[in-house]
């Protein structure tokens, strides 16, 4: 049955069974046909419309340097404007308002939490592929939910008996029954019990062979694989990571763990050598060494650092994994103007779910270079924000509100649950002040300053409503604040004897 929400019977999925047309402006994406500027494009009309008031003029104009060489990346950046830039000015027919006195639309909250809602029901055949991400559709919409202000605790019971028969005997959760326990689907299992909460929730993981399973995944330089056989990444490092923090497990290495064999001991030996090989030469971090940056390993990388240990310990480089400033140039050179939000890689476009993957590193960032926490509220002097907290809330609440509810990457793409989950995580990282005191939930030796931070609304200079505010997430673990230390202290009172 549907769930009943504000007395309502809510329907069933309102997904497309197929995959949308063909945009009309499909061609102007076609590799090696050369496009006139945004401003004087065949859509210019509507992009030359005067902006709503309140709007700085760093959003409503394409910026004044252009690259003279016309290529692929350069046609497909000005299409990317061309779709924006009428959102940005809140000229766009299909926005809804209202619109504040900064220009900005509202937060379509009921429809977005109708759209999670939804997100959690039956998918109709052609949906078939996410049979094998089970517990990232069940982490997505519950951190939504949360997000908006919901209750996700009613999805209790059905998110056991969703995620019990994916669970292996040999350890971990494949993305649905039968299938091979992968750290993907293990992280989002994990965080996904976490915001439920509860005995029940806990008690179905078998931490045994979860600790038994983390380690035939370690390899001998410090990394992890994400699956027996799979390949090796820093979304592994960082969802072993927070999987046995969270849990509680043995940061020893089991006996049988084949990484013994190279030397190592413990799940965390030469781990942060490993991830410090992953930043490029452009300052940015990739998903393994000698490949590209990119923004969502770069928040995997540094997310690990700051799980091992104090991010101002673990991260700069003088404790020899993290050059710094290199890596904060590059961060910086995600966020674009006029769009706002964040690209992923060098030369990519904007894309919403960026504004947690980037949006995610700069918490992190201001923690390692506030340096140690001095008490138990936020500290007396820090290095201010990293980034245009205005443009992320003018590119989310203007471009990646979809019309009929849920989020998206950019305008003229489709909503969906992954982007709909982590669009509203960046808003509310942008809305929150994530930081870290000198006490912990844990009174652990390890993951102690894990458990250390806490978050205070940001009230000053807002764009946006103060009914747009969302709910704060843990910056490591990206569930609730309260989730992360009850799932930590159940564990840490039933023991797993290494
Ligand atoms: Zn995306």
């Amino acid at each position: 049955m549907p769930p009943i929400i504000a007395g309502k019977n809510r329907r069933k999925v309102r997904f497309l069974s197929k995959p949308p047309p063909s945009s009309s402006t499909s061609n102007q994406n076609q590799p090696g046909v050369s496009r006139p500027t945004p401003s004087s494009s065949s859509s210019g009309k509507m992009t030359s419309q005067a902006p709503r008031p309140g709007i700085p003029v760093l959003f409503t104009q394409p910026p004044p340097i252009r690259d003279p060489l016309v290529t692929e990346t350069v046609d497909l950046q000005d299409a990317t404007l061309d779709k924006c830039l009428p959102f940005l000015k809140g000229i766009q027919s299909s926005q809804q308002g209202p619109f504040n006195a900064c220009g900005v639309p509202a937060l379509q909250r009921d429809d977005h939490v109708v759209y999670l809602f939804d997100s959690l029901e039956d998918y109709p055949p052609s949906f078939v592929i996410l049979d094998a991400s089970r517990p990232w559709m069940a982490y997505w919409g519950l951190a939504g939910l949360f997000l908006m202000g919901e209750d996700p605790t009613r999805f209790r019971e059905r998110l056991i008996s969703t995620l019990r028969p994916a669970q292996n005997s040999t350890g971990g959760f494949g993305g649905g029954r039968g299938q091979i326990s992968h750290l993907a689907g293990s992280y989002a299992a994990v965080l996904a019990l976490a915001i439920v909460g509860g005995e029940d929730a806990y008690s179905l993981i078998d931490r045994q062979s979860m600790w038994q399973w983390l380690g035939r995944l370690k390899q001998p330089d410090g990394g992890f694989r994400v699956c027996e056989g799979g390949e090796e990444d820093v979304r592994g490092a960082y969802c072993v990571m927070t999987i046995i923090s969270l849990l509680d497990l043995p940061v020893e290495l089991p006996p049988d763990s084949p990484a013994r064999n190279a030397g190592l001991h413990k799940l965390t030996d030469g781990l942060a050598q490993y991830l410090s090989r992953c930043q490029t030469y452009e300052g940015g971090i990739s998903g393994s060494p000698g490949v590209e940056a990119h923004g969502a390993y770069a928040y995997c990388a540094l997310a690990c650092l700051a799980l091992i240990g104090p991010p101002e310990e673990t991260i700069p480089r003088q404790v020899q994994h993290m050059n710094l400033p290199l890596l904060v140039n590059w961060l910086s050179a995600r966020q674009y103007a006029p769009e706002g939000g964040f690209s992923g890689r060098t030369n990519k476009l904007v894309d919403g779910c960026y504004s947690h993957w980037v949006g995610g590193c700069w918490p992190l960032l201001q923690s390692a270079l506030d340096g140690k926490p001095q008490g138990k509220g936020p500290p007396a002097t820090t290095v201010g924000s990293l980034f245009s907290r205005e443009g992320l809330a003018r590119y989310i609440l203007g471009c990646c509100q979809s019309h009929n509810g849920g989020l998206r990457d950019k305008p003229g793409k489709h909503a969906d649950s992954y982007h709909t989950c982590y669009v509203l995580a960046g808003l509310s990282a942008m809305q929150h002040y994530h930081y870290r005191t000198d006490s912990s939930a844990t009174t652990s030796e390890h993951f102690a300053s894990a458990f250390s931070w806490r978050s205070t609304p940001i009230r000053e200079g807002n764009v946006y409503e103060k009914s747009d505010r969302l709910e704060p997430l843990h910056p490591l673990y990206g569930i609730p604040y309260p989730r992360a230390d009850e799932m930590r202290l159940w564990c840490e009172a039933r023991p797993i004897a290494p």
